[in-house]
């Protein structure tokens, strides 16, 4: 019997009910499953628990918006956002669904620059753009979106988008100051009432509390993945684990939880046996900097194409959204709205000022994960991730450790001139 070739799955039914530009966002589907095929499914020796991962892929754009449109007809909210700030536990809590919004697309890019300007971050572009040009299933299923304040691109955007799709804002303070602290908890209780205004039911604090265990559990998981990493041989490639990171933001959490941990008792074996995706001596990468949203794939295949294996990604999608857990053991809604806060607060993002905790946790995570050189990410007119990657490049510089910077968008056309600096950077390694 002949395998199936993998096809991430068309609903165009589904799709016709949710008002989207079918026969556009068709094209789009196929391109992502010829675009998984050559950079996922062409890999060697990959865990055999990937295959849930490969099937969320293939679900992508069909099951998992089902699973969301039955939450919805309970009256439960499907909340969409763009930064790992906004508070998804208040959301579970709701019974409703949290999910990550963020573009990591050139294809919705050109939708965006009919109206927005163009030297703004892809990021905020390609989200705005899967909108505006009715091509992405979850943006037609949310009730509303959360944006925040992060930074100028996204705040301003969000005027705009509210044009679109229900939009609320978050104010993010820019600080760590008690002060920055009580005005987050104000939002954060904001938030918390606005979820509630839509389902319509009172957040208890039972209910709350089994939010937190939950997605403590989803980011425990993520944890221990990245623990496993650290061994030499990787036990899985940087893609694979990259891809896990960006589904964590769309699967539903418990599930999730489930399936990563299954990943990591085969990976826990794989370590025992010293079973690696790539040699011993294959060179050891720490990618560090801004996220990278789903199928933002591009810097980990040239890595990877090139010999060499990613074993961490400092970034909100990576540790930067699983580092911090909160604490279980508060009975009051006060005291477990305080305790959120305080998790929430450790994220260092480079829109705070000042932001030395990143660089310190970026040396801790090299260290931790055993990698041989640092590559700084930016996407292209991210003011905070650019200018903070001076102090970064000072540490390495420091600390003696390979490193490499660079800043680039959605399009392809800098593959060739990045293939070039990401090869002299592994000869660094090498040598
Ligand atoms: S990099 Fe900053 S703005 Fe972007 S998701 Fe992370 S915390 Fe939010
Ligand atoms: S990558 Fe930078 S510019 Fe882009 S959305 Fe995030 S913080 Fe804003």
């Amino acid at each position: 019997m002949t395998a199936q070739p993998f096809e991430v799955k068309p609903y165009p039914e589904m799709w016709e009910s949710l008002d989207m530009d079918v026969p556009r966002f068709e094209k789009s589907r196929q391109m992502l499953g010829e675009v998984y095929t050559n950079m996922y499914l062409s890999q060697t020796n990959r865990p055999a628990k990937m295959q849930y991962f490969d099937d969320m892929v293939s679900e992508i754009f069909g099951g998992r918006i089902q699973e969301m449109l039955e939450v919805k007809k309970t009256g439960k909210p499907i909340v969409g956002t763009f930064c790992v700030y906004i508070p998804e536990e208040v959301v579970v809590a709701a019974g409703g669904v949290c999910v990550g919004l963020c573009g990591g697309s050139q294809g919705s890019v050109p939708d965006a620059e009919k109206i927005l300007p163009r030297n703004i971050c892809p990021m905020v572009k390609s989200a705005y753009g899967f909108k505006a040009g009715r091509i992405c299933p979850y943006f037609q299923t949310v009730d509303f979106v959360y944006g925040e304040t992060t930074c100028d691109a996204k705040k301003k955007t969000w005027e705009i988008l509210d044009r679109l799709v229900p939009t609320h804002v978050m104010e993010i303070p820019q600080m760590k100051n008690k002060r920055d602290k009580t005005l987050w908890l104000e939002e954060v209780h904001d938030f918390k009432a606005k979820v509630e205004d839509v389902c319509g039911e009172e957040i208890t604090t039972e209910k709350l509390a089994q939010a937190i265990r939950v997605i403590n559990n989803k980011r425990k998981a993520l944890q221990r993945l990245t623990a496993l990493r650290a061994h030499n041989p990787a036990p899985i490639s940087g893609k694979d684990a990259l891809l896990l990171e960006q589904i964590a933001f769309y699967d539903e959490p418990v599930r999730f939880a489930e399936k990563v941990n299954e990943l990591c008792d085969e990976l826990e074996e794989r370590v025992k046996n010293d079973d690696g995706v790539a040699d011993k001596s294959a060179p050891r990468v720490m990618v560090s900097g801004t996220p990278m949203a789903l199928p933002n794939w591009k810097v980990h295949n040239l890595i990877e194409t090139a010999g060499a294996v990613v074993v961490n990604e400092e970034s909100c999608i990576g540790t930067r959204y699983f580092k911090d857990l909160i604490d279980e053991n508060k009975s009051t809604m006060d005291e477990q709205l305080s305790v959120l806060t305080d998790r929430y607060m450790q994220i260092d993002c480079s829109c705070f000022t000042p932001n030395d905790d990143r660089v310190d946790q970026v040396l801790k995570e090299y260290r931790d994960s055993n990698a041989q050189g640092i590559l700084h990410y930016s996407l292209q007119f991210c003011h905070t991730y650019n200018i903070e990657e001076i102090k970064i490049r000072e540490a390495c510089e420091k600390e003696g450790i390979p490193y490499l910077s660079i800043e680039s968008d959605y399009s392809p056309e800098d593959v060739g001139q990045l293939q070039t600096r990401i090869e002299a950077f592994l000869e660094q390694i090498r040598e």
